[in-house]
């Protein structure tokens, strides 16, 4: 195993854990190492502190995946991967739910892979080199689950960029993928294109949400900003809602959402704006009663945080004036460089810029299927609050 040894003094965040050796933190690297390579990581002194991933082009140089001076198990990541399906098999939220995350990356200790299952699909994204170099034992991991009958690998093609690997899209093993694959949440049905879609196909995270939107949408007049494939706008149809729009730029993405709102509530007053949601909150002067913002990461990078916030905040104003006494707003950031903290500032911005009184009713995060180590914040994105106006 190649060696790889730390900068004076840049052992501690090991040491408590953190799963990531940023490139700053490295002293030297043995010569040969390669992307991908399984590393062994000491400290100045020479102490083993455990075991990683190597990516030689990006920040991040190594992920860990092992501990301590022992070697690791030859099936570490079998065991893992059984391990994070148990965990959710074991959750009775989870209990009955057909599409959710079995594999969460950093969060279940498996850094550079997410797993998510779609009915009797599962779809996995590699995003370094090290995990992809072990598909055909995260295969294995992943072929006797009950229920499932094809395994589907998506490409990260960001990830494929910066870790330089050629990250490949397909069938992994079992039955043809057929061009959407469908599931239920509860009375809301979904289609899936994992082939195309974005992320693995949905955005599994937001599922309390949904629930949330379903409980909340009775009689109200809905605007869906950012609605992808109608998750919270079929969410609002079963709810009971009165009307429902929806704005999103892909229109893939809107053409799935016309037949999931087709299949779940048919009858409930539809209206599917293809455009830019920003302009559209700017210019659009009807009244809603429950508005979801849901737009994606604004801010890629730490640099880019003042920009975001204030486009956020833009919508949110809009958002507000448009808002009915009494109305509901939820509204999510999901970009790890914008904290909870930082996402109430905004919010708080907006309230007083658009000079509405403003509760904040509940504060959200992803499902419980999408955990967060608690030695690796960044791994946290999601957050979300639902505001009175
Ligand atoms: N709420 C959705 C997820 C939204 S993801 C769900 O739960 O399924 C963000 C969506 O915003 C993506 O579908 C993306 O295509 C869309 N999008 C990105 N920029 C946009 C813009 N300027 N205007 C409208 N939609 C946009």
């Amino acid at each position: 195993m190649n060696e790889l040894v730390l900068q004076p003094g840049r052992d501690r965040s090991v040491r408590r854990r953190h799963p990531w050796v940023l490139s700053g933190a490295v002293a030297s690297v043995d010569g040969g190492a390669e992307a991908g390579d399984f590393v062994r990581v000491r400290s100045a002194e020479g102490e083993a502190l455990g075991c990683g991933d190597y990516s030689p082009r990006s920040n991040i140089r190594v992920r860990m995946l092992w501990r301590g001076k022992d070697e690791p198990p030859e099936a570490l990541v079998s065991q893992r991967i059984a391990a994070a399906i148990a965990r959710r098999a074991a959750n009775p939220e989870l209990r009955g739910i057909e599409a959710l995350r079995l594999v969460n990356a950093e969060a279940d200790e498996l850094p550079g892979l997410s797993a998510d299952r779609y009915g009797d699909t599962i779809v996995v994204r590699f995003s370094t080199a090290g995990m992809r170099r072990r598909l055909d034992e995260v295969t294995n991991a992943f072929r006797g689950v009950a229920g499932v009958v094809r395994g589907y690998e998506r490409a990260d093609t960001s990830a494929g960029r910066r870790e330089a690997v050629a990250v490949r899209q397909g069938l992994l093993w079992g039955e043809p993928l057929p061009a959407t694959v469908d599931f239920a949440e509860g009375r809301r049905r979904y289609s899936v294109d994992i082939a195309q879609g974005q992320q693995t196909g949905f955005y599994l995270g937001q599922r309390d949400a949904r629930d949330l939107v379903e409980r909340l949408a009775e009689g109200r007049r809905v605007l869906d900003l950012f609605a992808y494939s109608g998750g919270f706008a079929v969410a609002a149809a079963v709810g009971g809602a009165s009307a429902v729009t929806l704005v999103e730029s892909s229109a893939d993405a809107l053409e799935l959402a016309r037949h999931n709102l087709a299949a779940s509530a048919p009858g409930v007053e539809t209206r599917l704006e293809h455009g830019n949601a920003f302009e559209f909150a700017r210019r659009d002067s009807s009244q809603y009663d429950l508005v979801t913002i849901d737009p994606p990461p604004l801010a890629r990078s730490r640099g880019e945080v003042n920009k975001a916030a204030r486009a956020y905040k833009d919508v949110l104003i809009s958002a507000l004036k448009r808002a009915c006494p009494g109305a509901l707003i939820l509204a999510f950031s999901s970009s790890s460089h914008v904290d909870a903290g930082l996402f109430r500032k905004i919010a708080f911005g907006a309230a007083l810029d658009a000079e509405r009184t403003v509760q904040v009713l509940r504060t959200l995060g992803p499902a419980v299927d999408h955990p967060v180590s608690i030695y690796h914040p960044e791994g946290a994105s999601l957050t979300g609050l639902l505001l009175q106006a």
